[in-house]
């Protein structure tokens, strides 16, 4: 992919990333995400376009609100960077713009949800619906040499399929044993749905990789002076979302 298409990327990325941030910020509280980020949080006023630039309008405002001085969410700036990093990721690896759009979608649909897990450890069922059918664009947006490959697809159903058990076996053994959840409800339908994008053996590395990234960054906080226990949960939607696209995006490195 040229330069030209990379940096497009890149700047659509910052737009959706914005979107990702009012969503994130707005699906918790029940409120429509569709208008986007209206007003300021704290004081209420109508935010205008010297507001709503990407990143910029963050620094220059130094993270606050120019009439009211409140903190704006350093979460708006993190979607912002994440969704641009998508955006640039996706078309530097991918060699038509289909297979670039495919994997920018699932990007920015994974940054949202490993937002949400993150701070509210809640991965919305609507979103993860949205994740799961969307996995359809991939064969139709990123047709080798012209025709869609059954065999990828088969590999994105039984990828779908294993994700989902590999999380829901051990979930309902745990409940069986121990008598309560160990882990949280909707960890396998997002497995499962990361499975339907990235087949057979990227769901299972996917698994690894998070369950890794997890013992790194509980270790991390141990050493850091926190308590870090049995029951301290670490959001595995997060640590699942991120795993699943640093493979989707090594894997198709040329
Ligand atoms: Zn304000």
């Amino acid at each position: 992919m040229n330069w030209p298409m990379i940096l497009a990327g890149g700047g659509i990325g910052l737009l959706v990333g914005s979107f990702v941030g009012a969503a994130a910020m707005r699906l918790p509280r029940d409120e429509g995400i569709v208008a986007g980020r209206s007003h300021c949080d704290s004081c209420k006023r109508p935010l205008s376009p010297l507001d709503l630039v990407p990143v910029l309008s963050y620094v220059f405002n130094r993270g606050r609100c120019r009439t009211c001085g409140a903190r704006i969410d350093a979460l708006h700036l993190i979607a912002e960077l994440g969704g641009a990093f998508v955006g640039l990721s996706a078309m530097g690896v991918a060699a038509t713009v289909g297979e670039g759009a495919a994997i920018a979608i699932l990007g920015w649909q994974l940054l949202l949800l490993a937002i949400l897990d993150g701070r509210h450890f809640w991965l919305p069922p609507r979103a993860i619906a949205l994740l799961a059918a969307s996995a359809l664009l991939l064969p139709v947006l990123d047709k080798q040499a012209g025709t869609v490959a059954v065999s990828a697809i088969l590999d994105q159903v039984a990828g779908g399929a294993l994700g989902f058990a590999l999380l829901a076996a051990p979930a309902l053994l745990y409940r069986f044993v121990l008598k309560r959840d160990g882990l949280g409800s909707a960890d396998p339908w997002l497995l499962g749905a990361i499975g339907l994008w990235v087949g057979v053996m990227n769901v299972v590395l996917t698994l690894l990789l998070a369950a890794f990234a997890g013992l790194v960054l509980a270790l991390f906080l141990k050493l850091a002076g926190r308590q870090v226990g049995a029951e301290s949960a670490l959001p595995l939607g997060t640590l699942m979302g991120l795993s699943a696209y640093a493979l989707m995006i090594a894997s198709r490195v040329t």
